[in-house]
């Protein structure tokens, strides 16, 4: 390198050049480098000698914006950004600034030109531009995304129809939708904020400190039932819904509340149970009424019911009487004895007093303040205290039936809705009355019908009786007649002085004669007691076998004496039969006695009890193998005296017996039988359920 002779100022100079991390030359008018530090000669080379435009750029002639001649000329600092190759290869980003150097006289003897290695800086500027230009970026997306995210919400909170509060930790209104403000009966935002809390919404602040505890301990409160109180003190049922708001470290920085009014679906809900419990009613007070078709129990029921279910103090029940044009008190509860004993309580013309008017109005009448009605039937409801009265006219086929009186003493006031249920139970038991009155009225028909029966049957018993004098007379006649002339004779015979001892047999024939003659006719009014008396009957328990085998017993011997064999197949343990077993006893001997008298050369007499095939029976068989019957005088069997038995062995009373016995026990009677082969009669009896 070439040096010039440098004074003791330039040679410190020179070193303190070195020192610097700046590549530095110093440049003379020619624009040669008259100086150059290290750096610059490692990292530049032998561009450190001759021109500095060769230096710098490997330039043969002096740049165009040359800054060495830009502070030669102006004598002031210079500077640009260059892109330098370096020794290396490597292209460094410099900063040369040119500061001119002045001697003593002020005159410029040299330019410093120094380079600072900027391309580090620039690469980094030149990212954190990118980064920043991105930072940027995503700024701006969240901004705006913030800003959509906003008005999103705040249209939300807007359009929302719950009110929506936003507080801080003391509960202090921060924000409210228009709703809030609605819902809350304010006049304007700002009278909500005012509030020192949202406690001053609560009507009953024990309830918020319920809410204020739940929101506090769980972060979270959700359907809170309270009473709100809002602007004019209006208060209203609604439903709360809160959630706490915390900052980054998780202190409570405030609430969110969701307030919902919820007055009309609590009323909505209120009548739907209303609806329901009425309902239920009219289902209990028909259930009531349609068990019953008596007029007097449908009535009481009725009015139990509805006393009992909706709480009405007294209730009275007029049934009209068309033809007198007056209404009779049919049913009543819960009035005292000397109010009901009034005769114009328990009767009253129609159109006297509202209950006289109450049938000639197409609408239910509720009178509240009776004591301000000059009624003179009035001063007595007074007197009874009643409140509050709803006189109920119910019409059935579009006739006025009866009215229903219902008053409370407890101050309660029927409602408008009260009282079209109590017109909906009126006519509820208008159909029950109308079904009542049409059984009375069958009830009547049928007792005209069994009387007229029971005439009939009279008449028919007389007929029989008439038939039976004729037959007893008949009957009687004979062995009376044979008694009369037995006697007769006996008294020729006495008059005829000793009796030999062929006579006394005579007369002993004689009488044996008029014994059996005698006893037939004990036995033809004894039969004919039997049927004509018919007594009552008094109903026991009894086992229908222990009934067989005693009848049994009673016929045995002639069962023997006739040479009968006897086949019984009873069923065991066989259901009991409610029935007079003396009548059923006698029942069974006439049948027995029947089969027997029916096997005159002997046979089987078989005798079964078991269960009937339809339910709740027994049934008792008597078989014989003995003559039979025709199907000709089948036909006849139970009419009272046909027989078919030669005179004096039968009046033709048994079977007509039997068959009134068993009918009148509710049971029934069949006959098989075919001439020569025998007869089966089968008797049915009902078992005790
Ligand atoms: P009576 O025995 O006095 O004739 P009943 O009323 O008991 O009166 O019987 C009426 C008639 O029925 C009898 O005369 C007889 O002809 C017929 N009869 C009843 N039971 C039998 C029987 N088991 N076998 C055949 N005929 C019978």
């Amino acid at each position: 390198m070439k040096r010039k002779n440098l004074s003791e100022e330039q040679k410190e100079y020179q070193a303190l050049l070195q020192s610097v991390t700046d590549y530095v030359i110093a440049v003379n008018r020619n624009y040669q480098i008259i100086m150059a530090n290290d750096l610059f000669i490692n990292k530049l080379g032998a561009r450190s000698e001759g021109f500095c435009y060769k230096a710098w750029k490997n330039r043969d002639d002096k740049c165009d914006d040359c800054l060495v001649e830009k502070s030669f000329r102006d004598g002031r600092v210079h500077q640009n950004e260059e892109a330098i190759v370096l020794k290396d290869g490597r292209i460094a980003q410099m900063l040369i600034k040119s500061t001119p150097v002045k001697d003593d006289q002020g005159k410029i003897v040299y330019v410093l030109e120094a380079a600072t290695d900027i391309t580090e800086k620039k690469r980094l500027q030149q990212e954190l531009k990118s980064v920043k230009g991105n930072l940027e970026k995503i700024i701006d997306a969240r901004l705006n995304h913030l800003q959509k995210s906003e008005e999103k919400y705040r249209t939300i909170f807007e359009r929302s129809r719950d009110a929506l509060i936003l507080t801080d930790s003391n509960g202090k209104i921060m924000e409210i939708n228009r709703a809030g403000v609605e819902i809350l009966g304010y006049r304007n935002k700002e009278d909500l904020l005012d509030l020192t809390s949202v406690k001053e919404l609560f009507k009953d602040p024990e309830e918020f400190y319920q809410f204020q505890k739940q929101a506090f301990g769980e972060g979270v409160v959700t359907e809170f039932e309270v009473r709100l109180v809002g602007g004019k003190s209006r208060s209203f049922d609604a439903l709360i819904t809160s959630n706490v708001i915390l900052d980054l470290i998780g202190r409570i920085i405030g609430y969110v509340i969701i307030i919902r009014d919820i007055t009309k679906r609590k009323k909505a809900q209120q009548q739907i149970e209303m609806r329901n419990t009425r309902l239920a009613i009219l289902n209990a007070i028909s259930m009531t009424i349609s068990n019953s078709l008596d007029l007097n129990e449908v009535l009481n029921s009725t009015i139990d019911k509805i006393r009992e279910l909706l709480e009405s103090d007294s209730v009275r029940i007029y049934l009209l009487d068309g033809k007198r044009n007056v209404l009779n008190l049919a049913a009543h509860k819960g009035l005292s004895s000397e109010f009901i004993s009034k005769s114009h309580i328990r009767h009253r013309e129609v159109g006297a007093g509202f209950l006289g008017q109450a049938v000639l109005a197409c609408e239910t009448r509720v009178v509240d303040n009776i004591e301000a009605f000059e009624d003179s039937y009035a001063v007595l409801m007074v007197m009874e205290c009643v409140d509050s009265t709803a006189f109920i006219r119910v019409v059935s086929n579009g006739q006025p039936l009866w009215v229903m009186v219902v008053s409370s003493y407890s101050g309660f006031k029927f409602s408008a809705n009260y009282v079209d249920f109590l017109t909906a139970i009126g006519n509820q038991i208008g159909v029950a009355v109308d079904n009542a009155n049409l059984y009375e009225n069958l009830k009547r028909a049928y007792q005209k019908l069994k009387e007229a029966q029971e005439q009939v049957i009279r008449t028919e018993k007389l007929a029989s009786l008439g038939k039976l004098a004729a037959t007893v007379a008949h009957e009687i006649n004979n062995p009376l007649a044979a008694v009369l002339t037995y006697t007769r004779l006996m008294m020729k015979l006495m008059s005829r002085g000793r009796f030999t001892q062929e006579r006394l047999e005579d007369i002993a024939r004689y009488l044996t004669i008029m014994e059996s003659e005698t006893a037939r006719c004990g036995e033809i009014v004894k039969n004919l007691l039997a049927f004509s008396r018919q007594p009552k009957i008094t109903m026991e328990t009894s086992s229908i076998e222990e009934l067989i085998e005693k009848t049994l017993v009673l016929i045995s011997h002639d069962l023997e004496m006739k040479n009968i064999q006897l086949v019984k197949e009873i069923e065991p343990d066989l259901p009991k039969i409610k029935c007079s077993s003396r009548h059923i006893q006698q029942a069974l001997l006439n049948l027995l006695s029947n089969a027997s008298e029916a096997m005159t050369e002997g046979g089987t007499l078989t005798v079964t009890a078991k269960r009937s095939k339809s339910d709740g029976f027994v049934e008792a068989v008597i078989s014989d193998t003995g003559c039979g019957i025709s199907e000709e005088d089948l036909k006849n069997i139970f009419e009272p005296f046909f027989t078919t038995k030669e005179e004096g062995r039968g009046v033709g009373l048994g079977l007509s017996v039997v068959h009134g016995i068993i009918t009148r026990h509710n049971g029934s009677i069949e006959i098989e039988s075919k001439p020569d082969e025998g007869s089966t009669f089968k008797v049915r009896l009902p078992t005790v359920r």
